[in-house]
């Protein structure tokens, strides 16, 4: 097109010329500049229609929405070669066959999910959550808890000691326990505390231990707790987090901070008491380690023993996780490995 016979349109016509050799930022303002509802050249053109005669309008009609239609179309032709041109790079590595790169999803980790699980049927009875150092001195972590001076868990090969010398010896906590000391030194009770964290013991790693490893544990003291309450709320507890079903049982045990204490078994998840490798054909898995605050703690940590009493509990919810899902190896769960996490990820979403 080179010529409309009417000369503002003419005047446009250089412009549609130029379109071919914009560039991408240019050819966007080009088209704002003509065919734009408001300030649009063309668009000023077009209204021209108004001031001609009647007869003359339909001829000058054809003609305008003519140039329009070329308009768009060089545009979109620009417009199509650019984003050609972006693909086609000289010497560009660029594969278009190459297929896409999936989106990672997260998930939390196995041991993360049952942790907070235990959280949230404990806060459902009241229970906060307290945490404190994984550096101890030996009083918090066995002395101001009732263990001997000769207790075998203060023995070298289970503790990892982080000083030598004269005075108190810093080491790395063995169980959450120093933090019921902390909780009860903070003020007066009644206490409902979880607490969840890192313990360490010099350990090698086999299919049920790691020298690092997750614990959890529940403390509660106020007047008149009995035994009677720290057996309702663990098969509470068991029964939430299992099955509403699930069998539980309760067995004497020795424990240096409690007395009496106990060892709560669950029915074993994976053959419901029928026995299998899992359980050692005994029907039963070990959840956790229970009994009421010997008075000797409470003593320790500047609680009223003649007018205060309470229980508390500790589970490794690395092991609880291998019972839930059906683990056979602890290590798995540190071991970073993404094909047991992503099986594990999907069997809680499925
Ligand atoms: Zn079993």
């Amino acid at each position: 097109m080179d010529h409309t016979g009417y000369p503002e349109l003419d005047a446009l016509l250089p412009r549609l010329a130029a379109i071919p050799s914009l560039d991408r930022g240019a050819l966007d303002a080009e088209r704002i500049a003509v065919l734009g509802r408001k300030q649009g050249a063309l668009t000023a053109a077009l209204r021209a229609v108004a001031r001609l005669a009647p007869e003359e309008r339909k001829a000058f009609g054809t003609v305008s929405n003519g140039l329009k239609e070329a308009f768009e179309t060089a545009f979109a032709t620009r417009e199509a070669e650019l984003a050609a041109e972006r693909l086609d790079v000289p010497g560009s590595t660029l594969d278009l066959t190459m297929p896409g790169r999936a989106r990672w999803i997260g998930a939390l980790h196995p041991i993360t999910r049952v942790v907070d699980e235990i959280i949230a049927i404990f806060r459902e009875l009241g229970f906060a959550v307290a945490v404190g150092p994984e550096a101890e001195t030996e009083w918090f972590n066995f002395g101001a808890l009732n263990f001997p001076p000769d207790h075998p868990a203060m023995d070298m090969h289970d503790t990892l000691y982080l000083s030598q010398g004269p005075g108190e010896r810093l080491l790395l906590r063995t169980h959450t326990s120093p933090v019921q000391v902390r909780v009860m030194q903070a003020g007066p009770p009644p206490y409902r505390v979880l607490v969840p964290g890192m313990a360490y013991r010099n350990d090698t790693a086999d299919a049920s231990h790691t020298p690092g490893f997750l614990q959890i544990e529940g403390l509660a003291v106020d007047e008149g707790i009995g035994f009677v309450d720290l057996k309702a709320t663990l098969t509470h507890f068991a029964r939430r987090f299992f099955s509403p079903t699930t069998k539980v049982r309760f067995r004497p045990s020795y424990f240096p901070f409690t007395e009496p204490s106990a060892e709560l078994d669950v029915e074993c998840q994976i053959c419901h008491g029928k026995g299998c490798a899992a359980c050692k054909q005994t029907g039963w898995m070990e959840l956790l380690g229970c009994g009421m605050v010997h008075p000797t703690v409470l003593t320790n940590c500047g609680v009223d023993a003649e007018r205060y009493t309470g229980w508390a509990f500790g589970l490794g919810p690395g092991r609880t996780a291998m019972q839930r899902y059906d683990v056979p190896d602890l290590r798995l769960m540190s071991g970073g490995d993404m094909r047991f996490l992503r099986q594990l990820a999907g069997q809680e979403d499925a």
